[in-house]
């Protein structure tokens, strides 16, 4: 049981935001801050890796609209967008979806990314190493 799929047909409710024939938005149950909404897409995808690209898209042009949506309405100017792909990376519910969260502060959400220093030498060889 996918409890999106579950959420998409309805048989769990949620808090709508926005929806179109190809994506859902709705409140996050567990509020990282105050107006913290999830698109998904409402067919069953596990991750951004399986995402056909037109998918991507259908969910970025309700990003738009959603983001428009909670800084008017909720009176700010600063959201993260956020996209967990895979148990490493933090996924939870394994059904594509993407976090909005507004901002209200610095402090009111953690979001840390520890930089690693590096030379210029290794930064060639790492993008030697991708791009091949
Ligand atoms: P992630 O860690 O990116 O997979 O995030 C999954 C998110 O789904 C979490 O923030 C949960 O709070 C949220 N979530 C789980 N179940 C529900 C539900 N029934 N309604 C709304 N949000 C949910």
């Amino acid at each position: 049981m996918c409890v999106f799929c579950e959420i998409v047909k309805g048989n769990i409710p949620s808090y709508k935001i926005y929806e179109d024939d190809n994506v859902l938005a709705f409140l996050d149950i567990s509020q990282a801050t105050f107006g913290h909404t999830l698109i998904v897409t409402k067919k069953h995808y596990e991750n951004f890796f399986d995402l056909p690209t037109e998918e991507a898209v259908n969910v970025i042009k309700a990003a738009k609209i959603v983001e428009t949506k909670l800084k008017e309405k909720l009176n700010i100017s600063n959201i993260n967008l956020l996209n967990n792909n895979g148990e490493i990376a933090g996924q939870v519910v394994m059904h594509y979806h993407l976090h909005l969260i507004p901002r209200y502060n610095q402090n009111d959400i953690t979001i840390k990314f520890n930089g690693h220093e590096i030379d210029h030498a290794q930064l060639k060889e790492l993008c030697e190493k991708i791009n091949k």
